[in-house]
C-alpha cells in the first residue's frame, strides 16, 4: 500500500473501564481489516485476562492482539507495511509510548490507542493525558453508572489493594457518575466488616 500525502495520525479512546474502549477499538480496526488496510493490534502482556493473543471486550467482541512488555518492543514488531496500528490498555504501556506513537505517526501509520484516562483514585493516568494533547482525534467515552444509572466517567475500586493495578479480579470495579464515585469507599467498606 502507497503512503498516502493525508496519512498518520494518532486517534485515542479514553473513559473509565465498561465504557466501551475495546469495543470502539476492534470496530474501528475490524473495518479496515475488512477494507483489506494492513493492520496491527497490541496489547499490554500483562494483560491477559480473557486471551493472550487477543483483544477482548466486556462484551466479548475480540480481534488478533500481539502482547508486548514494553513501548519499545511495540514498536520493533510494527511491520514496514502495517498502516493501522491499534493499541490496548495503553495506561498500562511506559511513558515511552508517547515517543513511539510520534514516531509511527510521522511514518505515515495510523495509531488508534484505547486507555483509561483515570486511575481508580481519579488521577490523570499517564501516558493517556499526554496522548490526548499530541492526538489529532480524542474519544471520550461514558459508561452507565452503576449505582444510579447516570453518566459514569470514573472507574470505582470496589474491593480494597493499595495496588494501583488490580487486575483480572471480577467485581473488582464499576463505572460511577461524578455523584456516586467516591474513591474511599473501598477501604470504609473493609473498615465496616472489620
Ligand atoms: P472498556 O474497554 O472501556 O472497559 P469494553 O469495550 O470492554 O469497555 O466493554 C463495554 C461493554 O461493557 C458494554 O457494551 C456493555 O456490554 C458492558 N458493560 C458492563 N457494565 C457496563 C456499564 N456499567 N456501562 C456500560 N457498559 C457496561
Ligand atoms: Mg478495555
Ligand atoms: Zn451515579
Amino acid at each position: 500500500m502507497h503512503r498516502r500525502a493525508d496519512q498518520g495520525w494518532i486517534e485515542v479512546i479514553v473513559g473509565p473501564m465498561f465504557s466501551g474502549k475495546s469495543e470502539e477499538l476492534i470496530r474501528r480496526i475490524t473495518r479496515y481489516h475488512l477494507a483489506r488496510v494492513p493492520t496491527q493490534t497490541f496489547k499490554p502482556a500483562l494483560d491477559t485476562r480473557y486471551a493472550v493473543t487477543e483483544v477482548v471486550s466486556h462484551s466479548r467482541l475480540s480481534t488478533e492482539a500481539i502482547p508486548v512488555a514494553t513501548s519499545d518492543d511495540l514498536l520493533k514488531s510494527v511491520d514496514d507495511r502495517t498502516v493501522v496500528v491499534g493499541v490496548d490498555e495503553g495506561q498500562f504501556f511506559d511513558d515511552g509510548l508517547l515517543d513511539v506513537a510520534e514516531i509511527l505517526a510521522g511514518a505515515g501509520k495510523n495509531l488508534i490507542i484505547a486507555g483509561l484516562d483515570l486511575d481508580y483514585l481519579g488521577r490523570p493516568f499517564e501516558p493517556i493525558p499526554s496522548l490526548m494533547l499530541r492526538a489529532e482525534y480524542v474519544t471520550k467515552a461514558l459508561a452507565v453508572c452503576h449505582k444510579c444509572g447516570g453518566p459514569g466517567l470514573f472507574t470505582q475500586r470496589v474491593v480494597q489493594s493499595d495496588e494501583l493495578v488490580v487486575l483480572g479480579a471480577t467485581g473488582a470495579y464499576e463505572a460511577r457518575c461524578r455523584r456516586c464515585y467516591d474513591p474511599t469507599e473501598a477501604s470504609q467498606q473493609t473498615l465496616d466488616v472489620e
